[in-house]
């Protein structure tokens, strides 16, 4: 499922297929650098504004392309430490991107460091059944320009907040590809948007500062081993035997723990950096100490990192997380055989591992605004 636009977003252009389209039209092997620059390091919003270039080509261009393939409805600025942006794509489809504004380390509160948090589809097919990006399936695949539009949002978002940030490429530290959507379930998107992403000509952000989360697509966790720039990995766990993952994952039926935990290990062993196991604690389905017991040994045996998340209430669905003794008791079990653990419980993070739910709301009331009008 993919949407045509009329025009591609200029955003999905890479140096290479942007000099490409130009030098078709006979243009000086230059030009496309300076549109980028426009785009990335001067945050162009209007096509008028690129002044250095001709305007013929500026024409040229405006026919080609749409400079921003995503429109803000909603900035939902809450004053502790997230913003989270609700985004309009070229087929009215909605999404999310949430600025988390603490460390994800899960030490202290620093509200200078800035986490992102981006998505790559609109919904999602997996069927994860706790999660509300997932509840009415997916829609369709985002294209490499909207996702790199996301982040060009929270540029300008960030850029009216404190304008000195505009004299850095991008005024925030960390991204994690945990919103909306399975990201290695629409790889080629994925990876030509972090390859603009990173990219010297694009955003400049650095590869080991990105983290893909995927719930466990194993061909593809092979394939992104294989990838020339370090991303950082994060699994979606949730489950330390296949019996309690399949119940809240239908993916394990696909890729069992017999089939993730080695792809696990192959990409730990080909970039030598720790993997984040992310387990979020729901009680009464994966909170007993022999799940921690369990998840213990995973972790110990692929020397990984685990991130321990209380659950988040989605409206409409019956899971709860467990009580804070609960989650500390379940925390113990890895601390003390020296697995390296974060028990999460910074408000920021809530909000984000919930991304999905503003816009699952958003759609809701336009499904019923529609249907009463
Ligand atoms: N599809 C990818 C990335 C997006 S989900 C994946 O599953 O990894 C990002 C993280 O948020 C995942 O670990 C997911 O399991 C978690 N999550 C989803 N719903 C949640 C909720 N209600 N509370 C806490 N974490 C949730
Ligand atoms: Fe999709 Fe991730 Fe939600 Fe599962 S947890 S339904 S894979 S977004």
């Amino acid at each position: 499922m993919r949407f045509e636009p009329a025009r591609r977003p200029l955003t999905g252009e890479t140096l290479e297929t942007l000099s490409l389209s130009m030098a078709e039209r006979g243009e000086k092997p230059f030009r496309a650098r300076q549109v980028l620059d426009w785009v990335y390091k001067k945050r162009a919003r209007s096509w008028d504004d690129m002044t250095n270039l001709p305007k013929a080509l500026r024409s040229w261009l405006e026919g080609e392309f749409t400079l921003m393939p995503a429109s803000l409805v909603l900035n939902r600025h809450s004053a502790d430490v997230t913003d989270k942006l609700l985004l309009e794509l070229g087929d009215r489809s909605l999404i999310e991107t949430v600025i988390i504004r603490a460390p994800q380390d899960g030490v202290g509160l620093d509200h200078s460091r800035k986490t992102i948090c981006i998505s790559t589809q609109v919904g999602c097919a997996m069927g994860c059944v706790f999660c509300a990006s997932g509840l009415a399936g997916l829609k369709r695949d985002m294209s490499a320009g909207e996702i790199v539009a996301q982040l060009l949002q929270v540029c300008y978002a960030e850029d009216k907040r404190t304008p000195r940030a505009r004299a850095e490429l991008a005024s925030f530290d960390n991204i994690v590809v945990m919103g909306m959507g399975e990201p290695l379930a629409n790889y080629d998107a994925l990876i030509r948007a972090l390859t603009i992403i990173n990219a010297e000509w694009g955003l400049g952000f650095g590869a080991r500062r990105i983290t893909v989360s995927t719930s466990g697509l194993v061909p593809k966790i092979i394939r992104l081993a294989g990838e020339p720039l370090g991303f950082r990995l994060a699994i979606s766990l949730h489950g330390a035997t296949d019996e309690v993952r399949t119940r809240i994952m239908p993916i394990n039926k696909a890729y069992p723990l017999a089939k993730l935990i080695p792809a696990v290990r192959t990409f730990t062993e080909r970039h030598g950096r720790m993997v984040t196991l992310e387990f979020i604690l729901i009680a009464d389905v994966n909170d007993s100490p022999d799940q921690a017991r369990r998840l213990r040994d995973i972790a110990l045996d692929l020397h990984a990192h685990v991130n321990l998340i209380p659950y988040n209430s989605v409206p409409g669905l019956p899971w709860k997380r467990p009580a804070p003794s609960g989650q500390l008791a379940f925390a113990r079990v890895l601390e003390r055989a020296g697995v390296s653990v974060t028990l999460r419980r910074e408000k920021g993070h809530d909000i984000a591992a919930a991304c999905g739910q503003l816009r699952l709301k958003t759609e809701r009331e336009r499904e019923t605004a529609e249907v009463s009008s």
